[in-house]
């Protein structure tokens, strides 16, 4: 039985590979499904408990990190010490900022409500876009409920994870004092066309490897009291820590530059665009002909003018398409040893996807030779 399960598996990761035959492009988008030409992920390495190959590390738990890296809000060296590979705020010497300016990006932080610190709450921030929209660093752990209007400093929109004065955590998985907590946090600005904005920018949060901030759209920059309903317009800005008064210890902070999530406008999404798709389906027509004008192989042939056909309707394409599935058929009755099992069955699948797309008719020679291959 067991054995029999594994079989089935491989025959799915089989079928899987190099797949020609999904839905086809269409106005919003340029790739098919299983597109076997659209590029692959840039490989990277994200061995576990290790910063990701790509990440920018803004602090490593050396004082030469903090030196390359980071900087007074004058620009001057930054005045936080860093001991114990603990990069920690000496309150009242102001935030640390980053040298570099970031965008969309993904940041990872690890910080500490301190134990030594007077009743401070261990009050500090994680703030994007030179300090516009702040995700806040409070000591969490012993929330009282109180029907007092004096709730001490725990009102729900300022707890640690919260979306400063917008947005509370969906839960509180806050640790207590002295224990290292995590923020892994997922920034897109607010993007803007001219004058007018597309898009307020947005948070996603994981606290403590918990999600509390799912893709929270900003209603302006966050402060203190007020609804400001204003955003920045820059695309980039730095990224600061907060000194609100207490010794907070951060470690392990690195970030990386993500793509907008209106960077993709050519297949789906927030960002297509009719024009740019329009223009890598022609463009992929193209390479989809010039891979047909290389091979000999009767099935490759095949395949290449139809994708080319897909991506760009051209009446040339598709004379050529219907003499190549001529050949294909004379190809296969007499038995080319090209057509192995595996091609047969891209080809059935990819003539059954020609019909549900109405590109062939169900009493085409050519549907009927590989119905059922
Ligand atoms: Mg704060």
């Amino acid at each position: 039985m067991r054995r029999t399960t594994v079989l089935a598996a491989a025959a799915v990761a089989a079928a899987v590979w190099a797949e020609p035959s999904g839905d086809r492009p269409d106005a919003r988008h340029a790739w098919a499904v299983h597109d076997v030409n659209r590029p692959d992920p840039v490989k990277i390495t994200a061995d576990e408990g290790k910063v990701p190959s790509d990440a920018i590390v803004l602090f490593d738990g050396t004082a030469e990190s903090v030196a390359k890296n980071w900087v007074d809000a004058k620009g001057g060296p930054s005045k936080w010490t860093t001991k114990n590979g603990e990069f920690v705020c000496v309150p009242g010497s102001g935030p640390a900022r980053t040298k570099e300016k970031f965008a969309d990006c993904q940041l990872h932080v690890e910080w500490k409500a301190p134990l030594d610190d007077a009743g401070g709450y261990g009050n500090s921030g994680v703030l994007l876009h030179d300090g516009a929209y702040e995700i806040q660093i409070l000591d969490s752990w012993k929330i009282e409920p109180s029907k007092s209007p004096w709730k001490p400093a725990n009102y729900a929109d300022g707890q640690a994870g919260a979306v400063y004065g917008q947005n509370p955590c969906l839960v509180n998985p806050a640790r207590k004092p002295g224990e290292w907590q995590t923020f892994d946090i997922v920034f897109h600005p607010p993007t803007w066309e001219g004058e007018k904005l597309v898009d307020p920018g947005s948070f996603t949060v994981f606290f403590n490897g918990v999600l509390v901030q799912d893709h929270w759209e900003l209603e302006g920059t966050t402060t203190w009291l007020a609804r400001t309903k204003k955003w920045t317009k820059s695309p980039e800005g730095a990224l600061l820590l907060q000194d609100h008064g207490n010794p907070v210890p951060f470690r392990n902070v690195w970030i990386r530059r993500i793509p907008s999530r209106r960077a993709n406008t050519t297949n789906g999404g927030p960002g297509v665009r009719a024009g740019d798709v329009a223009k890598l389906r022609a463009e992929l027509a193209a390479q989809s002909l010039a891979f047909a004008d290389e091979t000999d192989d009767p099935a490759e042939k095949f395949i290449r003018l139809w994708e080319s056909f897909c991506y760009r309707p051209d009446a040339k394409v598709r004379a050529r398409a219907d003499i190549a599935g001529d050949a294909l058929v004379k190809a296969f009755l007499a038995k080319d040893k090209r057509l192995d099992d595996h091609k047969l069955g891209a080809i059935r699948r990819f003539v059954a996807m020609l019909v549900r797309e109405k590109f062939l008719a169900k009493d085409d020679e050519l549907v009927k030779t590989f119905e059922g291959r």
